[in-house]
């Protein structure tokens, strides 16, 4: 008996933690992980590598790190297809077969069909966006610091970050503390109000799903500190140094940053098993797709049919759903019945910057400082490896004494919108 798992983050690795666990005396089963990167990312301190207050290493793990003495096979490899019919995975780099699966290969940031989307916008996903965009911003500063026209500081220093949920809310407060606490005191020639952070949302609030009094909450604070948020506000065109909104006006900025929802993995765009709207794959409630028992799915690559509440795409759903995922494979074996999924989101908690949140967590709401010192204790307490829990512990503890690091880490390789100022010569450029 072969398993297969692909997609090394929060969803496979739970996969094949609870397969090794229940499988460990079955010699006649091989597992095997295949990802196309060699780590685990942490996401929700992502937006705290844009702001140079964790270094990037420290929120990945090595995947070979976290399989220590485990048994399961890794393959560090690219899905391109799958192919249920013969129950084989189409990699780049060749061909696995199968005789369960479980796909658990995350999900992907959607353009909606913006015009602009693709070309002019840096997402923000992957550990590479967090350190692209913190060099940017850096670089954007470099050239502000020295440039005599205000109009063009300020749009060089115009951060415009589009969706108001978590991720988008987090990533602004971060933004907005390495703006205030860092760039402003360090860089003589860049003044309070030459910078611009701009939050836009299309819907009526931001943080949809935290208690309505947390959220305006939130909104006040970002709003005291200079944010502009601007709800019921959907963009229609990006263009570099631009955004267009609402069909018209157009908004000058020196870089837009795409937190807006999540969609389907495109790989599965074409294989032959149904989709919602957004793309994910439809599973059973047991987590097997309808058309195929033996492929299960997990994580934001799939949704739950008739079950929106699990399968809200959050880190303690990926993990309930690949934990079932994998208990049900062991049942198949020991001939068992299914089980099914019984997830409901217990909460939310958001950092709005240094030393303040808000925590909404089994109808317990809190906000301030205590909520900050709980978010930080939380997420220190989820990183995988005491090593890293101990570098982001440093890290953090660090940057209340010492200035954050501003070092470009390397030549901006992507500039999405602001060509004229922060990019490489285009000669680098096309190269990179
Ligand atoms: C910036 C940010 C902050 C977030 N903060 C929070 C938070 O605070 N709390 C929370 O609950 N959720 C948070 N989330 C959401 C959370 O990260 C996701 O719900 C979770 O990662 C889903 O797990 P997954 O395993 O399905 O997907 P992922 O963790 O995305 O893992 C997918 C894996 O598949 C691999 N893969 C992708 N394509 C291929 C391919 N073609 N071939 C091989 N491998 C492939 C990827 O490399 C990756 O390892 C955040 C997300 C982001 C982007």
């Amino acid at each position: 008996m072969r398993i297969v798992v692909l997609g090394g983050g929060f969803a496979g690795m739970e996969a094949v933690r609870v397969l090794e666990r229940r499988l460990r005396d079955r010699a006649d089963v091989e597992i095997l992980l295949v990802s196309d990167r060699n780590y685990l990312l942490f996401t929700p301190l992502l937006p705290q590598v844009a702001s140079s207050m964790v270094e990037p290493r420290h929120i990945v793990q090595p995947l070979r790190d976290i399989r220590g003495a485990r048994r399961f096979r890794f393959r560090r490899d690219t899905v391109t297809d799958i192919d249920f019919a013969g129950r084989r995975v189409i990699m780049a780099e060749g061909v696995e077969s199968y005789d369960r699966l479980i796909v658990a290969m995350g999900s992907v940031v959607p353009s909606f069909g913006v015009p602009g989307v693709e070309e002019h916008v840096l997402g923000y996903k992957w550990l590479e966006d967090g350190v692209v965009l913190r060099d940017h911003i850096l670089d954007a500063a470099e050239h502000a610091d020295h440039e005599p026209d205000p109009a063009v500081r300020r749009r060089m220093l115009t951060v415009c970050v589009v969706g108001g949920g978590y991720t988008g809310v987090e990533l602004i407060a971060e933004l907005q503390d390495f703006f205030h606490r860092y760039i402003v005191p360090r860089y003589r020639g860049i003044d309070p109000g030459d910078y611009r952070l701009l939050l836009l949302e299309a819907g009526h609030e931001i943080l949809r799903g935290v208690h309505p009094t947390l959220a305006e909450r939130a909104r006040r604070k970002l709003g005291r500190e200079g944010i502009e948020i601007r709800t019921g506000t959907r963009v229609t065109r990006v263009e570099p140094g631009a955004v267009e909104v609402g069909g018209g006006e157009q908004v000058p900025v020196g870089l837009t940053v795409w937190a807006a929802g999540v969609i389907g993995h495109p790989v599965l765009a074409h294989v032959p098993a149904e989709r919602d709207r957004l793309g994910r794959l439809v599973t059973r409630p047991t987590m097997q797709l309808k058309e195929h028992p033996e492929v299960y799915g997990a994580g934001d690559a799939v949704t739950i049919e008739d079950n929106a509440d699990a399968s809200i795409p959050i880190i303690p759903a990926a993990l309930a759903q690949a934990r079932l995922a994998a208990e049900n494979i062991v049942a198949e074996l020991q001939g068992r019945p299914l089980g099914t999924i019984h997830f409901a989101p217990q909460g939310m908690l958001v950092s709005l910057g240094e030393r303040d949140a808000v925590v909404d967590v089994l109808g317990i709401r809190f906000s301030g400082y205590a909520a900050w010192l709980f978010w930080n204790a939380l997420h220190l307490w989820k990183l995988v490896g005491f090593r890293k829990q101990l570098q982001v512990a440093l890290d953090w503890g660090m940057a209340q004494v010492f200035p954050r690091d501003s070092s470009i880490m390397r030549r901006v390789s992507r500039c999405p919108v602001c060509d004229q100022h922060a990019a490489p010569p285009s000669r680098e450029r096309d190269a990179a």
